[in-house]
């Protein structure tokens, strides 16, 4: 009979550098697996490359890594690694015939290795973060669902009839594209973005996809579509700001296990009686996540909010059509 015990670190808060992040298995500290795959520092060179942490601190996508055991090394990540390392070669079509339960659990094993480095940080004595997400019981809660389905990366996990994320495959038009490497996340919306030279894919984690759906008119007109790397910002800021006013966590339920069982059946649910899916949208707010997107076009909230009922767009016209666009010109 197969082993299909999930582990769970958020009941005694074992977030510590010498349990594995993936099976719990005692360890010592030289045991650690990279957040960002040896392969995707290579090629981008991302050793020296510096990443902003939550608390301000600075480190290098080289210098990231997370407390694993050989054996969650060897078996679970070395795999998926090579896996997508393959499908990326491929550009967007290879990336495109990846199972997205495969590209759920990559991105969400960045992302968890990001709050996991946090949350070891919070642990330590004298560490006083300004925002400490180990306080924050609802975020616990939510960390905690989004432990439960990316542990499918160790134990056989089927999704009854769901995707536990959203996820955004684009490509990008290389006319003016400067940029082989860029990478976002945020750690309490749980929205997600990596550039890989010409294909961006975007993930809001633990959504269940409702995000997805709810962008599907963008999606549609998009579709097929190479985008200017302002519209790839663009896109990120509806995405990023769909997740920041994201009002749900799903919940997850695990099937009873027969002993002839090879792996777990996950149901879910969503409480949209309690709660509504999304906060209102505020124009405002969303002006705001589109500035910060457009930094480095240095377009200003209020050149975004000249029209205060519609929002400057570099990706759709007043019909909700694709606006093709080959070069950026400056506005006024
Ligand atoms: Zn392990």
């Amino acid at each position: 009979m197969r082993d299909l015990t999930l582990y769970d670190p958020f009941e005694r808060m074992q977030f510590t550098d010498t349990n594995c992040f993936l099976c719990g298995t005692i360890i010592t500290t030289e045991h650690r697996a990279p957040v960002f795959g040896e392969w995707l520092q290579q090629k981008y060179n991302l050793k020296q490359k510096e990443l902003l942490m939550l608390d301000k601190s600075i480190t290098t996508f080289g210098q990231l890594s997370i407390p694993c055991c050989d054996r969650c090394h060897t078996h679970y990540l070395m795999p998926l690694e090579h896996e997508v390392e393959q499908a990326a070669g491929k550009g967007l079509e290879g990336l495109q015939a990846l199972p997205p339960q495969r590209l759920f659990q990559w991105i969400g094993k960045m992302y968890y290795g990001s709050l996991v480095t946090e949350l070891i940080k919070e642990a330590a004595p004298l560490v006083m973060p300004q925002y400490a997400v180990s306080e924050d019981p609802a975020m616990l809660g939510k960390f905690r669902s989004f432990f439960q389905v990316l542990q499918s990366l160790r134990v056989p996990m089927e999704f009854s009839d769901f995707l536990p994320c959203s996820l955004f495959l684009l490509e990008v038009s290389p006319t003016e594209d400067e940029l082989p490497f860029e990478y976002q996340d945020e750690l309490k919306t749980m929205a997600f973005s990596i550039k890989l030279g010409p294909v961006a894919i975007i993930c809001t984690l633990l959504d269940n996809g409702i995000i997805k759906k709810a962008l599907g008119r963008l999606l549609q007109a998009t579709e097929g579509k190479q985008l200017h790397p302002i519209q790839l910002a663009e896109f990120k800021a509806r995405v990023f700001y769909a997740a920041y006013i994201f009002n749900v966590v799903p919940e997850y339920f695990i099937r009873p296990v027969k002993p002839e069982d090879d792996h777990l059946v996950l149901d879910t649910l969503i409480d949209d009686v309690t709660n509504e899916i999304f906060n209102p949208w505020e124009m405002p707010a969303y002006a705001h996540m589109l500035e910060e997107m457009l930094k480095p076009w240095s377009i200003r909230e209020q050149q975004i909010l000249q029209d205060p009922q519609r929002p400057l767009s570099f990706l759709l016209d007043d019909n909700n059509q694709f606006k093709p666009m080959e070069r950026y010109e400056k506005i006024g």
